[in-house]
Parts: C-alpha cells; structure tokens; sequence
C-alpha cells in the first residue's frame, strides 16, 4: 500500500525520521508513490496514514502541540503512531511533570529522564522481542522509560530502569533513538504493523 507518512515537525530530530522513514520505505520495496512530510497542522495530519512523534524536548513539543491546535486532532488520528524518546512521554496516560499534556494514547505512565546525570547519553545492543536479525544498537538521550503499563500492551525491551520499548494495537513507544544510525528494522516494522 502507498502510504502517507507524516512526521511531527514542531521540535527535535524531524530530518533524521524523515530519512529513516525513506530509507525504511526503499527497503521494503515500496514505489515513488509513498510520501513522508512534515506535520504541523491539523490540515497536514489529515493527509497522514501514519505518524511519527521524533525525540526532542517533550515540554516544548507538547506545548508546540497545544498552541498548533493539534491536541484533539492526534487524540482522534486513525492511524499508528511511531513515537521515540520525547515521542513517547507524549504518548503516555500519566506523566508526572506538570508541564506535559499527555496525549494518553497508550495505557502506560512514562518517567523522563530515567537514567540520571550519570548516564544521561549511553548506547547498548538491545534485545527486541519479536525483531529479526538479532539484537538493536540502541542510542539513548536524555531518556525516558515507562514505569508501568497496562498488561495488554506488549512489551518489546526493558532496562532495569523500565520498560524502553513498547507496543499498542498501531503504535510503537521507544525510549531510544532508531532514527540515528543505519538500522530500520523498527521503523520497518511499524510500517507492517501499519499494512504498509
Ligand atoms: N528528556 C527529554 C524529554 O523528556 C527527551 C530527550 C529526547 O527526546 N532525546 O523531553
């Protein structure tokens, strides 16, 4: 299927999902017909068939979200949402940090900057439930994790400091940054998920 892949472009690593999502695209064998564009109004969203919520500044993207009048819009976006890092406190139901306006689109509380001071940017190859051809050098910044999350969600990797991967019906949930690197398996595999 062609598919319309829109990328929230308030604040964060916009170009690096934008050339992931094409290099995914190329990959998998899908035609010139297939787009991935910057999201930043309820005009652009309603040309997505999916979209993707990038790493940045999670207060300031969901201020951005607020002011763009793009709040109701996501909440009500048919589509699977491939959200990282700041993407996925976005995502949660609970945050605690008063300045967030979760979007609540998955059953999970989310805790920023998890890791601390002392590791505030570290990289690991990352065992991923379910991902061909073994394990995910994963760059993590900054980085959130989910501290709980309903059982029916389907957990995909966890650190001792929590969950850092995660899965709900469409959409995908990663404390890491897929989007830096060469490797598009996850992008890949939400676009399956997505029946792209
Ligand atoms: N710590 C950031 C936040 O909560 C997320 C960092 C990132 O997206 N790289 O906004």
């Amino acid at each position: 299927m062609d598919a319309n892949i829109g990328v929230l472009a308030l604040q964060g690593n916009v170009s690096e999902h934008i050339d992931a999502f094409l290099l995914a695209l190329e990959r998998t064998g899908h035609g010139p017909s297939s787009e991935v564009f910057e999201v930043r109004s309820p005009a652009d969203l309603a040309d997505c068939t999916v979209l993707s919520i990038p790493g940045g500044e999670s207060t300031t993207i969901s201020r951005l979200i607020d002011k763009n009048g793009l709040y109701e819009p996501i909440r009500q976006f048919k589509g699977g949402i491939f959200a990282t890092c700041a993407g996925m406190v976005l995502m949660a139901t609970e945050v605690a940090d008063p300045r967030i306006h979760p979007l609540g689109l998955m059953d999970m509380v989310a805790d920023r900057n998890a890791f601390g001071r002392q590791r505030e940017s570290f990289e690991t190859d990352l065992p991923i439930s379910g991902l061909d051809g073994g394990s995910f050098h994963a760059i993590f910044i900054r980085a959130p994790v989910v501290t709980w999350a309903d059982p029916a969600l389907n957990v995909l990797a966890r650190l001792d400091q929590g969950i850092v991967a995660i899965e709900q019906g469409k959409h995908i949930a990663l404390s890491f940054h897929p989007e830096l690197g060469n490797d598009t398996r996850l992008h890949e595999r939400f676009l399956k998920m997505n029946g792209i």
